[in-house]
């Protein structure tokens, strides 16, 4: 028997219809790509993004097409995607950070047939245009007075482009399951894979981590995404937000301290979310000039493992709350938060830090479970490690195109590639992704645990673990690390500092100091770029 309820297919342009009924004169600010900081509603935005969907039809983009984006966090990329998504189009985020060649590639990949691009990323599109065949459009998120004077493509400004349409558009009908977004992740082995949104998937992971124990969104937030819609949709911010009516302040492409702290302050955000190394830069702002964060009330820290002292830091120092997330673009991305439940509501200091070190527990909507090798699952105690797997309404089912099947098996769990415990509660703590654990005599060591143990050191500034070749142990760890400005710690210092802390086994062999430790394009330590520089690293131990 089926119930007698209505099919309300979940659409995510849906989303945008109600954030203008409903809060329609809520403000969107955003730092613009062209220099000062604008102003709009979700009214406008809603009226704007029809106009795109006209501008796209007209120009024969429809149910299907992809179409690339290449921006930072602003309305106007809020308005192409809501834009191209009523349509039936897909919104593809490109991350400006890849190699030119990497971003032609997965053009390619994606067969995208138009994009929009912020004027900063012209020169990119310049170099790339012409290796991609399948690509017909260029528009550039600005008006006419800003476009470049001169360029070897046929580009068009964003305003000019909608300016002849009236925003009378009925956005298009189609089933739920129908694709709207695109992003390719590079977090696993291989060439970059394709995950695919769904309407459906996007809707339901706003709906997910809107509650109040995940995002806890509502519409008296001020919210200012850090993390750019380039990675992962802003975890989700650009449809959870709209959905409850919340404030947005964009940053646009300036993330430095001082840039960050200027948008907190004078639009009186009171959450926001990025990953550490975003707060590291605005954390050390704050201590030099001595500033304080009187309106922020929560930051969701996730994207790569946050460290102790930084938790430790916006709370104690700052009032600050932190909710340590963790997710992949596989799951829309997040898949667990460390809010705190009642069993917990107690504990303080070093034991509150203790728990929020975990990266949380999952909501409603994921599943998940770690297993050995032969997938036999590991119990719930905080200390048997194993491999993470999940699924959920929210999580990835294949890769488009194929790729990389062997991570999807038939009872649809999806192995994430990381290695995690989780305890008695459900709140779970990743140690490593599968491929950076060091292995020492059989036994696995987290190079999380230890980078986190380091940067608790008051004279480190960035720390990673990498484990180097060991005659005896097989692998052993080595301890690199960037030191705070002006300040030399020894190596005796740092492991006599690390000492009693972990267990003995676990101490790193070698610590080696660094000016730079490089970083993949979404952030996290490029362990495989740091393993080839220590190639040849001999351990006095060895
Ligand atoms: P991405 O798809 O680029 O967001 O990368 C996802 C990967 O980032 C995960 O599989 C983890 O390895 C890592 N990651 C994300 N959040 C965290 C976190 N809070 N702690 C440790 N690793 C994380």
């Amino acid at each position: 028997m089926l119930g007698l309820m209505q099919d309300w297919p979940l659409l995510c342009h849906k989303i945008i219809d109600y954030a203008a009924a409903q809060h329609g004169s809520r403000e969107i600010v955003s730092r613009s790509v062209e220099g000062p900081i604008t102003r709009t509603t979700y009214a406008e935005i809603h009226m704007r993004s029809k106009k795109v969907a006209q501008a796209l039809e007209a120009d024969g983009f429809g149910l299907g097409d992809r179409v690339a984006t290449l921006g930072w966090n602003t309305a106007r990329h809020m308005e192409a995607w809501y834009g191209i998504m009523g349509v039936g189009g897909v919104y593809h985020t490109l991350n400006p950070r890849l190699f030119p060649e990497q971003i032609a590639w997965i053009m390619n990949h994606a067969e995208d047939k138009a994009i929009f691009t912020d004027l900063s990323f012209v020169p990119i599109v310049e170099a790339i245009a012409d290796k991609v065949p399948s690509l017909r459009k260029i528009i550039v998120l600005t008006d006419d007075a800003h476009m470049p004077k001169e360029s070897k493509l046929d580009l068009v400004s964003y305003e000019s482009w909608i300016q002849g349409y009236d925003g009378d558009f009925a956005w298009k009908e189609f089933d739920e399951n129908t694709a709207c977004g695109m992003c390719y992740t590079s977090g696993t082995t291989g060439d970059p894979k394709g995950v695919l949104y769904s309407h459906r998937s996007n809707v339901l992971h706003a709906l997910i981590s809107a509650q109040p124990d995940a995002l806890g969104m509502s519409s008296n937030e001020t919210i200012m995404p850090v993390v750019p819609m380039f990675h992962a949709n802003a975890w989700g911010i650009a449809h959870s937000a709209p959905m409850v009516g919340a404030k947005i302040v964009n940053p646009g492409g300036q993330m430095d301290g001082a840039s960050i702290y200027e948008l907190l302050d004078t639009e009186k955000v009171t959450f926001t979310a990025a990953v550490p190394t975003v707060w590291l830069m605005l954390l050390g702002y704050l201590e030099e000039t001595g500033k304080m964060l009187p309106h922020l009330k929560r930051v969701v820290i996730g994207g790569s493992a946050c460290p102790r002292a930084m938790t430790e830091k916006f709370q104690d120092v700052y009032g600050v709350d932190v909710v340590h997330a963790w997710g992949m673009t596989e799951m829309s991305p997040l898949g667990s938060l460390g809010s705190i439940k009642p069993v917990y509501q107690s504990l303080t200091g070093s034991e509150k830090l203790d728990l929020q070190e975990k990266q949380g527990y999952a909501p409603f909507g994921v599943e998940m479970k770690i297993t050995d090798d032969e997938n036999v699952e590991h119990p719930w105690d905080s200390k048997t490690f194993g491999r993470l797997k999940v699924r959920g309404p929210a999580v990835a089912d294949a890769y488009y195109g194929g790729a990389g099947a062997e991570q999807f098996d038939d009872e649809k769990w999806f192995d994430t590639g990381d290695v995690a415990h989780i305890n008695e509660h459900g709140y779970m703590q990743i140690t490593d992704r599968a491929k950076d654990v060091i292995k020492s005599g059989g036994e696995w060591i987290s190079t999380i645990d230890l980078e986190n143990l380091a940067v608790g050191h008051p004279d480190i500034q960035e720390a990673a673990v990498i484990g180097i070749v060991h005659p005896k142990w097989d692998e052993r760890p080595l301890l690199i690390c960037i030191c705070k400005e002006g300040k030399t710690p020894s190596k005796e210092e740092i492991l006599a500092f690390m000492d009693g802390k972990i267990a003995k086994w676990w101490m790193p062999d070698d610590v080696a100091f660094v000016n730079e430790i490089p970083h993949t394009a979404t952030g996290k330590i490029q362990k495989t770029e740091l393993r080839k520089q220590f190639a040849e690293y001999v351990l006095p131990t060895a």
